[in-house]
């Protein structure tokens, strides 16, 4: 047993589910904390847009813990969120909960405590529940802190007070893979409700115990660090067991540039906060008609999306997890589905063309300032199907459709190729403009012919067929 333990760890292959050491006790936890998508923090109604705005340009005297001010009422917005994510959870709904306050003295929290629904003598939100096979211990509200440079002692309150969702699971992860795994469908499915800031990404932190007591890593803001420091914990622990140490409970930081843990504290109990029911809120009380409401509103989540493209729309698996990835695409391809248009036939409109346009130009679909139609693609593909335009014109038209589509029938005139003759005196126009690159181009230099060829789709304001352009030059310059 500890010879054959030594080696596994020698091998960082410790945790891993196909080893035939099956009783190897590697028991992995998450707290997964994730800002709310709301409007306005959780206590007074400054605006969350944190990442966007200039330091301390959304305070107030509520959020920065002026002495004297009482927080608001609790953001419903938020209380509706964490209820959606509960749902999805199939977690057990707590209807009546006190907050807390969570004290403890640091920079980042003037008042002197957090405001949150978990604690010593809390009642969370919602308790139980089950999400992709791993069971779900318990979610709960809470306010963010502010933001504290230690190195220039500035302090950022915008993302005081912001709502997050702290999301609890039970150990019942064996290695880092199942976690990144797991974490990145949580992302997906919140990404469906719209639960969660999807550019503020999540602040993990991650309990793993092998022989001793767990030890808790603080603060994992992305899912690399999140697998490089398990699988780092992991094979610690276990060496400091087969070097007869015992492990205590404690927590730790990952240091990313080391690749190492390092010891933080001993891990406090709970009564160092010092819990107390926050006297300055009132019971929060969750209406069931309200709990009802939200369930029969609820969105598909990305499984089951995922069956009916494959099952209904025939698509291929690939395909079917590259829309899936996000709610705007597979949104489109349903859309276009309804247009007519043979959507399976032509995913590739959007799986690779879409996708293309929307990297170049870094925008998504959901961006506020993107409006592409799939009724515009649909027109488009009918288009290249009838033979009015070639499929690289409509590649081309597409590079256009972003931030914005546009109808081809309202363009017909503009969009419909220039004929070859038309072609060909462009090609004229561009070759005595630019000598010095046909002499390149004669030289033997073969991508001076694109420059010459994106001559010629400018002067035609794009109606020349690329191709077309291309052996026009290549035959006019000899
Ligand atoms: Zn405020």
């Amino acid at each position: 047993m500890m010879g054959k333990r030594k080696n596994m760890s020698f091998k960082k292959e410790v945790g891993d589910s196909s080893s035939s050491d099956k009783a190897f006790p590697v028991k992995i936890g998450l707290e997964v904390h994730g800002y709310l998508d709301s409007r306005e923090k959780l206590f007074c109604m400054c605006r969350t847009d944190f990442l966007e705005s200039e330091a301390n340009s959304r305070i107030c005297p509520i959020c920065t813990g002026t002495p004297g001010s009482k927080p608001m009422a609790v953001n419903l917005e938020a209380v509706r969120k964490m209820v959606q994510i509960a749902i999805v959870f199939g977690s057990k709904i707590n209807l009546e909960t006190t907050w807390q306050r969570k004290h403890y003295d640091w920079a980042d929290l003037p008042k002197g405590y957090q405001t949150t629904m978990s604690g010593a003598h809390a009642k969370v939100n919602a308790v139980g529940g089950k999400f992709r096979g791993i069971n779900i211990t318990e979610l709960h509200l809470e306010e963010d802190p502010a933001q504290w440079n230690p190195d220039s002692g500035r302090i950022n309150y915008n993302r005081s007070g912001l709502p997050l969702i702290e999301i609890v699971t039970e150990p019942e992860f064996s290695d880092s893979e199942q976690v990144v795994e797991w974490l990145k469908g949580l992302l997906l499915s919140l990404s469906y409700i719209k639960a969660v800031r999807k550019n503020a990404g999540i602040k993990v932190d991650v309990n793993v115990s092998t022989y001793g007591e767990r030890v808790e890593m603080k603060n994992l803001n992305s899912l690399e660090k999140i697998r490089k420091a398990i699988d780092y914990e992991v094979v610690r622990q276990v060496e400091a067991y087969d070097a007869g140490k015992t492990q205590p409970r404690e927590t730790m930081a990952y240091d990313e540039s080391k690749g190492i843990t390092v010891k933080m504290r001993s891990k406090e109990g709970a009564a160092d906060y010092r819990f107390v029911p926050d006297p300055d809120l009132p019971v929060m009380k969750i209406d069931e008609k309200m709990v009802k409401e939200i369930r029969a509103g609820m969105p598909e989540m990305p499984e089951v999306k995922l069956e009916r493209l494959l099952k209904k729309y025939e698509v291929g698996e690939k395909d079917a997890k590259i829309l899936t990835r996000n709610l705007e695409l597979v949104d489109f391809f349903e859309r276009l589905a309804g247009n007519g248009i043979n959507a399976k036939k032509n995913i590739s409109w959007i799986t690779i063309e879409l996708i293309r346009v929307l990297n170049y130009n870094k925008k998504s679909l959901e961006d506020a300032d993107v409006e592409i139609l799939p009724e515009h693609l649909a027109e488009l593909i009918e288009a290249v199907e009838a033979g009015d335009i070639t499929v690289l014109k409509g590649k081309q038209i597409m590079n256009d459709f972003v931030p914005r589509s546009f109808s081809l029938r309202e363009h017909k005139g503009e969009i419909g190729n220039i004929d070859e003759a038309a072609v060909e005196n462009l090609c004229r126009q561009v070759i005595s403009e630019n000598a010095h690159v046909v002499e390149e181009y004669r030289a033997g230099k073969v991508a001076s012919l694109n420059f010459l060829i994106g001559g010629v789709m400018r002067l035609s304001e794009r109606r020349a067929d690329f191709k077309v352009a291309g052996d026009c030059l290549k035959r006019l310059i000899g």
